[in-house]
């Protein structure tokens, strides 16, 4: 089963990652069309939709995914977290409708950061208030990962006294998509600020239909994306290893290959270091995924953390062995260098992982 999925994402993604980069989007009928073969949240079980894959299954499937192309994995993430926040909150009702769409070409982006609440969830200020068998939504989200593809935003706001998810889409009248422009990194995955203004819709449209912990809604949608951050940044950091060995093994400098360089071995191995680490924590992650295990939160903040810090030099590491041939956009380790670069800031900065990792460790859980 995943094999199948990996092999269409190979086929649509082929050599177009660089133009895509370049020109700053997706076809639309290439997202719609790995997202109606469940492709894009392929996690999702078979009953409701979905392609059933196991954590691992579908870890590897990402991190495939980010080594070909890290815009086209963000959108996965940003699917993924959406289908998950669905599956995980949504009534039997929510969960058969919304995430039929999702499975069938329906495309979505979630909406958690505004302009004072940033690494600061807790400072959320979009308001859901209730009138009638109607919600109207407030608010202005910013940075929303694939929300310019989107045909609807998870947006989480303040709710009753406590906090809600609600399915928005993106067509209601109130709700303007506005593309973040020329992003450093991932410049083809639809980042997009989300504004709301009086955007009135059914209450059937918020999760559960009633008001939930704002901690609790934004761990369990954030462990998703944590993990499947954590597997993009696995696909960057091999694509950057098999980048660099293959031209330390052909570019010829002082009359002997570059690999015969020490220096440039000791690049090559710590390219090593960095694929085999970042793929551990992540199995363990996915592992605790597909158990159920209580340790799954921390675990995927340990991956991520991991394995975007490992990203981040590996993606510099290779730029550094191919030296002026990998300094060019639409070169691959040109695009990781920018792309890695960004996954120490989302879902939970280098900063915040730290401060999680450090609090576990003084609960004694880590
Ligand atoms: P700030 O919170 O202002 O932080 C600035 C710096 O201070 C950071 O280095 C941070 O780590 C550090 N810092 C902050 N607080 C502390 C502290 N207590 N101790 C130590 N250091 C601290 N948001 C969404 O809702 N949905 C998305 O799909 C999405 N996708 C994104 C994609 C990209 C490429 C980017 C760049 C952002 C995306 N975001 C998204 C927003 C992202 O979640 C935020 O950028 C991130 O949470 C950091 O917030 P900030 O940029 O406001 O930085």
């Amino acid at each position: 089963m995943s094999d199948e999925l990996r092999d269409l994402i190979g086929t649509e993604i082929g050599d177009r990652a660089a133009a895509w980069d370049l020109e700053g989007s997706i076809p639309l009928e290439v997202l719609r069309g790995l997202g109606a073969k469940g492709a894009l949240c392929a996690e999702v079980p078979a009953e409701l939709g979905g392609r059933g894959l196991t954590g691992l299954e579908n870890g590897e499937l990402t991190a495939h995914a980010g080594a070909l192309c890290s815009s086209l994995r963000s959108v996965m993430t940003s699917q993924g977290m959406a289908a998950w926040t669905i599956q995980r909150f949504g009534t039997r009702r929510q969960r058969t409708d919304e995430l039929t769409r999702l499975t069938q070409g329906g495309l979505a982006a979630v909406a958690f950061s505004e302009p004072q609440a940033g690494s600061d969830l807790a400072a959320i200020a979009t308001t859901i208030v209730d009138d009638g068998d109607e919600v109207v939504l407030n608010g202005h989200k910013v940075w929303s990962t694939a929300a310019a593809y989107a045909d609807v935003v998870v947006v989480f706001g303040r709710y009753r006294d406590e906090a809600a998810a609600v399915v928005v889409p993106t067509d209601t009248p109130g709700v303007t998509v506005r593309p973040v422009p020329q992003p450093l990194g991932c410049r083809a995955a639809g980042h997009a600020d989300v504004l709301l203004d009086d955007v009135r819709l059914p209450a059937a449209k918020v999760l559960s239909g009633t008001s939930q912990s704002l901690a609790l809604l934004t761990t369990i949608a954030l462990t998703y994306g944590r993990l499947s951050v954590a597997w993009g940044c696995v696909g960057i950091i091999r694509s950057c290893l098999r980048a660099a060995a293959s031209h330390a093994r052909t570019r010829e400098q002082f009359g002997k290959p570059l690999a015969q360089h020490q220096l440039i071995a000791r690049h090559l191995s710590e390219l090593v270091v960095a694929e085999q680490t970042s793929t551990r924590v992540c199995e363990h992650a996915a592992g605790c995924w597909d158990n159920r295990s209580a340790e799954l939160s921390g675990a995927a903040v340990l991956a991520k953390h991991v394995a975007a810090g490992q990203a981040a030099h590996a993606a510099s590491t290779a730029v550094q062995v191919l030296a002026s041939a990998g300094s060019v956009d639409g070169e691959a380790v040109a695009r990781a260098y920018r792309d890695a670069k960004l996954m120490q800031i989302i879902e939970g900065s280098e900063e915040i992982c730290q401060l999680i990792l450090a609090e576990r460790a003084l609960e004694g859980v880590a």
